[in-house]
């Protein structure tokens, strides 16, 4: 079965694939800096990456889905100081899930699963607050799964437990397996390791910036040690994620 990304779809082809699934998946990122090496739309590339890996899980397993187009905004206060990144407000965001739920159930895709991959609190909460919206009303069952969440993390990297999660090597390993044309090796393997907790920083210390979290070049952790071996190990993990929540949603 082909993988069905719904922005490359002609309508009837849409209304026949509503016919077979209920199922959506919804890619969700950022444009935001991230380190010196890396583009602007990392976290789109990671979330696009666990929804084309997940689709074809679950695929093997006779569950079609359709990919909707992903958030490339979201709110992104974090990598304000550097440039290029773009914000919106909490508001905006959790609006624009409710809208995109609706209209996505409105054509039969009445259950539907996020993959959000830009983790600053403020716009994680954003997206479970437009979700839990949708939930209530009863338009849709909907579904966000959270890479922060224990159940998940643990089968993540030691990096990411650690909270040195932003471009570090679990990110860059992500993109190098999607996307190497978009990583700047150079760039990357002269980058020494910023071993800072970015979670306790924000929770602990009141940081509102990369900046002000420590980081001047907006990345923490060791992107120098990142390889496409452990991003595909990664995203394979992310699409497992995807993949049981979909199952969750379906009983
Ligand atoms: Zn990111």
């Amino acid at each position: 079965m082909p993988i069905h990304h719904l922005a490359d779809m002609a309508w009837p082809e849409v209304a026949e694939l509503a016919r077979r699934t209920q199922v959506a998946l919804v890619p969700a990122g950022a444009t935001e800096a991230h380190g010196p090496h890396l583009p602007l739309q990392t976290d789109v590339i990671i979330a696009q990456g666990s929804c084309r890996r997940a689709a074809e899980l679950l695929s093997m397993e006779g569950i079609e889905c359709a990919i909707a187009p992903p958030f490339y905004y979201g709110v992104t206060n974090f990598g304000m100081p550097f440039a290029g990144t773009v914000t919106i407000l909490e508001e905006t965001l959790s609006q624009l899930v409710v809208a995109v739920c609706r209209s996505l159930a409105g054509h039969g895709f009445t259950r539907i699963v996020f993959s959000n991959h830009h983790l600053e609190p403020a716009h994680f909460a954003a997206i479970k607050e437009g979700s839990r919206q949708v939930i209530e009303s009863g338009a849709a069952r909907v579904a966000v799964p959270d890479v922060r969440e224990e159940r998940w993390a643990v089968t993540l990297t030691d990096e990411f437990r650690a909270g040195s999660r932003h471009a570090g090597a679990y990110e860059t390993s992500l993109v190098m397996a999607d996307r190497p044309d978009l990583v700047n090796e150079e760039e990357r393997l002269s980058l020494a390791p910023v071993w800072i907790d970015l979670p306790d920083r924000i929770r602990n210390h009141g940081a509102h910036t990369f900046k002000e979290a420590g980081s001047d070049r907006a990345y923490f952790g060791d992107p120098a040690s990142a390889s496409v071996e452990q991003g595909e190990r990664i995203f394979e993990a992310l699409a497992n994620m995807i993949v049981t929540t979909v199952k969750e949603l379906l009983v």
